[in-house]
């Protein structure tokens, strides 16, 4: 007797060929099978006499079969499979294509079920390759029923893993329900093994929406649960409490040159009332392109300062660490607080003595990249990790990261802009503080998408733009081998080392985006202008003297890959040109807009594409008309899904196969149950169990 533990291969039907398919998508045992889920269901259940067939109608037709023969088509030379069914009163013709095996499945006199779309020609109605079962015992698996069809891989067909899958769906009844009946009685959910089995083979709609409720609540009262065990665990872990230093601190804010908004110093309090508590902070400040976060963490570095405290604040790229920088430098200048930057291109010399004063606390401060993370940097009194831009870190270096932080305040800070419900799902355990406005006398930056007959008036523009004493970056995608082959965009990995599980690979052909057009802006569009070029595989020291170049204005134009998304500010350049901006998704674009702006002067995005695509099309236009980057944000998510947009590793986090965004009314359930177990986790030993199955699987992916 078969059970859920085993081998798919051990089912009726299920070949070597067969085995290793399924075992592609993730598939070895009946219980993976089952929890192997349908994409989408095709409504085969009317019941049509042959007289009432209605062309363009989805139906199922109940009949016998009267004549089925092969043959060749004339000219296409494609082998049609044809057969005359009657239901008794009237005939019908239907058609199959390539399978000339069908006859020796089907025979004349076998009563059958066909389903599929009804077309119409001269000669009446007929049906086109329907799906087909000879009428069962039982019930039906192909066919008059809401038909599941599921994503398959090369070689396997619906067909198959439906009467696989057939097969193995009663053994759901062995699955445990371990969501206990209380909790299921509260939040109105069916038990699990109904919910397998409606998933699969739904009687109805209701039946359907039921199945999926269940299942969807599980995973993400899974993960809810989960971050709110961590959540509490963490409130019971040390760490130092960090005083409010109020004079200082105002003191602190009334000397910046500019006033803070609301929202900076709503975030600014939440963060300076958490790391006064004897626990470990773990915060994300989600702030737009330019809404100001990195002032929000120098008033936590201060204040950490002032206790006797060290900070660490921790940037993806080179570049950015060196603007964090200089930037508390600038507003550290005045006061008693010891700043270094370490990176990988700081000297051996300086790196031991920064090492040194790490060690001694006399550095109270360290801005840098990764090469904070290295074993041999030892603080003498770390009290908060500030982490900018966290997902561009790779897996490894996120975990160090976060096990260092396990007795420290952490703050991560991200410009993508996150929705609430999203937020939550990814990171259940963190609290949110947001800084929903941009500081005052920002002007809106205006956003064009050009045909491509104007590019020489583009061009024009950005020489007058230039004339006037502004500066322009040209983005140009630069795409990944494997992911050319898939047609996708890929993420610049900058200066991020590869230790991350996606190895990016990037070939010579694609380099050649950057560098064609730097070749033929510099030769032939702008000869008498001064061009630059920055792409993630130049040396630090060479990407650093470019942005350093355009920065101090000795260059009019960059052409860059992405590796100017985040955070780099050169605020005298007003033009943002993107080439084959439909490579890019929403939230990235609107990054690289945010690149500009960043002064007084009235700012340009002026977006290139040779798609033709009209979904292309659509989502650039939305580009051009929004500005607001949680719109965007949302818009992106919902075209591109999670995966797309925060990184797979990011969204891998979320480990749902059902559950979307969307779905905001379970994910409450999800979280009011969560809360409550949560509390007493002792009584519910089955969820216990889980919560540690599901741990152990997500550490062994
Ligand atoms: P981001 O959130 O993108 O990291 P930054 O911290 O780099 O933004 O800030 C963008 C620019 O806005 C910086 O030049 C900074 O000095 C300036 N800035 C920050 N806060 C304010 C404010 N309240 N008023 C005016 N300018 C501000
Ligand atoms: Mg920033």
């Amino acid at each position: 007797m078969p059970n859920l533990n085993t081998a798919i291969s051990s089912f009726l039907r299920v070949g070597k060929a067969s085995a290793s398919r399924l075992a592609r998508l993730g598939v070895h045992t009946a219980q993976d099978l089952l929890y192997y889920f349908p994409f989408r269901y095709e409504d085969f259940r009317t019941i049509v006499p042959i007289a009432g067939l209605r062309e363009g109608q989805m139906v199922t037709v109940r009949a016998r079969v009267e004549i089925i023969a092969n043959r060749r088509t004339f000219r296409r030379r494609a082998m049609l499979t044809e057969a005359l069914v009657s239901d008794g009163n009237n005939s019908l013709r239907v058609v199959w294509f390539n399978q000339p095996f069908l006859i020796k499945n089907i025979h004349p006199g076998d009563e059958i079920f066909l389903s599929g779309v009804v077309k119409g020609d001269m000669l009446g109605a007929q049906l086109v390759s329907p799906s087909y079962e000879k009428v069962p015992a039982g019930s039906t698996t192909h066919t008059a029923r809401m038909v599941p069809m599921y994503p398959l891989t090369q070689g396997l067909t619906q067909k198959q893993l439906r009467a696989l899958m057939k097969q193995v769906v009663p053994l759901a009844k062995e699955v445990p329900d371990w969501l206990p009946a209380n909790l299921q009685e509260e939040h109105d959910l069916i038990p699990l093994s109904d919910a397998l089995m409606g998933i699969h083979f739904p009687a109805d709609e209701i039946d359907l929406q039921k199945s999926t409720e269940r299942l969807k609540f599980d995973e993400l009262f899974i993960i809810q649960l989960k971050a709110e065990l961590s959540k509490r665990d963490r409130e019971t872990r040390p760490a130092p409490a960090i005083t409010f230093h109020e004079a200082e601190v105002k003191h602190f804010v009334s000397h910046l040159p500019f006033a803070l908004t609301k929202a900076q110093k709503i975030a600014a309090w939440e963060i300076l009332k958490d790391i006064a508590k004897p626990a470990p902070m773990n915060r994300l400040l989600c702030g737009d392109v330019g809404s100001g976060k990195t002032v929000v963490a120098a008033l936590a570095l201060y204040n950490t300062a002032l206790t006797g405290f060290q900070g660490a604040l921790m940037a993806p790229t080179e570049i950015l660490a060196e603007q964090h920088f200089a930037s508390l430098q600038k507003v550290f200048s005045d006061l008693d607080v010891n700043c270094a930057l370490l990176t990988g291109s700081t000297s051996a010399k300086d790196r031991a003595a920064i090492l040194h004063n790490l060690a001694t606390g006399a550095i109270q401060v360290a801005v840098g990249t990764h090469a904070l993370l290295t074993e041999d940097v030892h603080f003498s009194k770390l009290g908060i990790v500030i982490v900018d831009e966290q997902h561009r870190f790779g897996v490894a270096q996120r975990k160090f990261i976060k096990d260092k932080g396990s007795a420290v305040h952490f703050l991560s800070m991200t410009a993508t802009p996150i929705p609430r419900s999203l937020a939550l799902m990814l990171y259940g355990d963190l609290d949110v503080s947001v800084l929903s406005e941009l500081p005052p006398g920002r002007k809106k930056i205006i956003t064009r998408l050009a045909e491509p007959k104007n590019r020489d008036k583009a061009y024009q523009f950005i020489r007058e733009q230039i004339g006037q004493g502004r500066q322009t970056f040209v983005v140009c995608p630069l795409i990944s081998v494997e992911d050319a082959k898939k047609n996708k965009l890929t993420k610049e990995q900058g200066d991020i080392p590869q230790i991350s599980n996606f190895k990016f690979q990037i070939s010579n052909d694609d380099r050649k985006t950057v560098m064609s057009e730097y070749e033929r802006l510099s030769k032939e569009i702008f000869p008498d202008i001064k061009v630059g070029y920055l792409h993630g595989k130049m040396k630090p020291k060479e990407k650093e003297r470019v942005m350093d170049d355009f920065k101090n204005h000795k260059l009019g134009i960059l052409v860059s890959t992405s590796v100017i998304e985040v955070g780099v500010d050169v605020p005298n350049a007003s033009v943002m040109m993107i080439e084959g901006a439909e490579k890019f998704g929403l939230a990235q674009l609107h990054q690289f807009r945010g690149r500009v702006g960043r002064s007084s002067h009235q700012s340009y995005c002026i977006l290139f594409t040779d798609s033709d695509s009209s979904k292309s099309l659509e989502r650039l236009k939305y580009f051009e008309a929004h500005t607001d980057g949680f719109k965007l944000a949302e818009k992106d998510l919902e075209i591109r899904g999670p995966g797309e947009v925060y990184g797979a590793e990011q969204s891998g986090m979320m480990e749902t196969r059902l559950a979307k965004l969307a779905d905001v009314g379970i994910l409450k359930k999800a979280r009011d149950a969560a809360h409550s177990v949560a509390s007493e986790i002792k009584k519910y030993p089955g969820v216990r169990a889980r919560i540690e199955e599901f741990a152990q699987k997500v550490h062994l992916e």
